[in-house]
């Protein structure tokens, strides 16, 4: 089961998320069939977009990512609610680059150059957007650059995919640690280190590590306080009768042309690929309550 813990340390000045992802990714993997560099990219920020999901204020927000680069993935999209439900897709699904040096997935490379933007639809409200350049395009460092610069929260994030020979997940996970305000030099100085001496996420999580352990090898010695836990799915909201009301929104000329054509109607969801069919008959009885295109 993947999961997330939040924490505190340092007497408060610290604020930690710590999480483990692997089969949420691989769900991901499997939904958008995505090829390695794309699973990572995009477990990278679904991994993300879940500890982010959790520190929102309210059971009806929603949180998005989306990252826009000159890579051939073009464009990441992940979703959260508050309680970690994901979902998400890349674009371009199918991105295949030479891996870097050690065989590592190049990322950076499939992402590009771009921009961040953050996007907390609060219920009614007027949805709150942040934005930032992407500094790197490995995804855990753009975070931190946009917690640091747009929210003025210095923060450090790392975030890891590792995917198997078979191209399945083998381990992914991650952690977000925010300097809350307050928060000491040395405390800070602390942290970095202790962050520079630690493995990287995956190498971490496949040795059979627990976000439980990942905490206790940076925070442990800093009055670590695990307060709460939460599972993650990937699970994408989507259903028959949203999409039948997408389709109310086209005109009757519109939907009697989608119902003349032979075959039925195949809608697929962008957050998770799943497949509606529409018949004939049905297109023409929405078509028939539909109103008439305005001219
Ligand atoms: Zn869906």
């Amino acid at each position: 089961m993947d999961y997330m813990l939040r924490a505190t340390a340092g007497d408060g000045q610290i604020q930690a998320f710590a999480c483990v992802t692997r089969e949420t990714v691989e769900t991901a993997r499997m939904c958008h069939d995505t090829s390695p560099v794309v699973t990572a990219a995009l477990g990278r920020l679904l991994s993300a977009v879940a500890m982010m999901g959790w520190q929102m204020k309210s059971e009806k927000d929603q949180l998005t990512l989306i990252i826009r680069g000159d890579g051939p993935i073009t464009k990441i999209t992940a979703d959260a609610d508050c309680d970690g439900n994901v979902w998400g897709f890349a674009e371009n699904s199918q991105v295949e680059l030479p891996p870097k040096a050690a065989g590592k997935l190049d990322v950076a490379g499939a992402v590009g150059k771009g921009t961040l933007q953050v996007i907390q639809n609060l219920g009614m409200k007027e949805p709150y957007i942040g934005n930032s350049e992407l500094v790197s395009g490995e995804i855990a460092e753009d975070l931190a650059y946009y917690y640091t610069v747009s929210e003025q929260l210095p923060s450090a994030v790392s975030l890891g995919v590792l995917v198997d020979t078979d191209c399945s997940v083998k381990a992914a996970g991650g952690f977000i640690f925010h300097m809350m305000p307050g928060a000491t030099e040395e405390t800070a100085i602390k942290l970095q280190d202790k962050i520079m001496a630690f493995p990287s996420v995956t190498t971490y999580l496949s040795e059979e590590h627990t976000p439980e352990d990942m905490l206790e090898a940076l925070l442990g010695d800093m009055d670590l306080q695990i307060l709460d836990k939460r599972e993650i799915r990937f699970h994408c909201n989507c259903s028959r009768e949203k999409v039948t009301n997408a389709l109310r929104s086209l005109s009757r000329e519109d939907l009697l042309e989608l119902a003349d054509e032979k075959e039925d109607i195949e809608l697929r969801c962008d957050c998770c690929n799943k497949k509606y069919i529409y018949t004939s008959e049905e297109l023409t009885k929405l078509a028939q309550e539909a109103v008439p295109r305005v001219k």
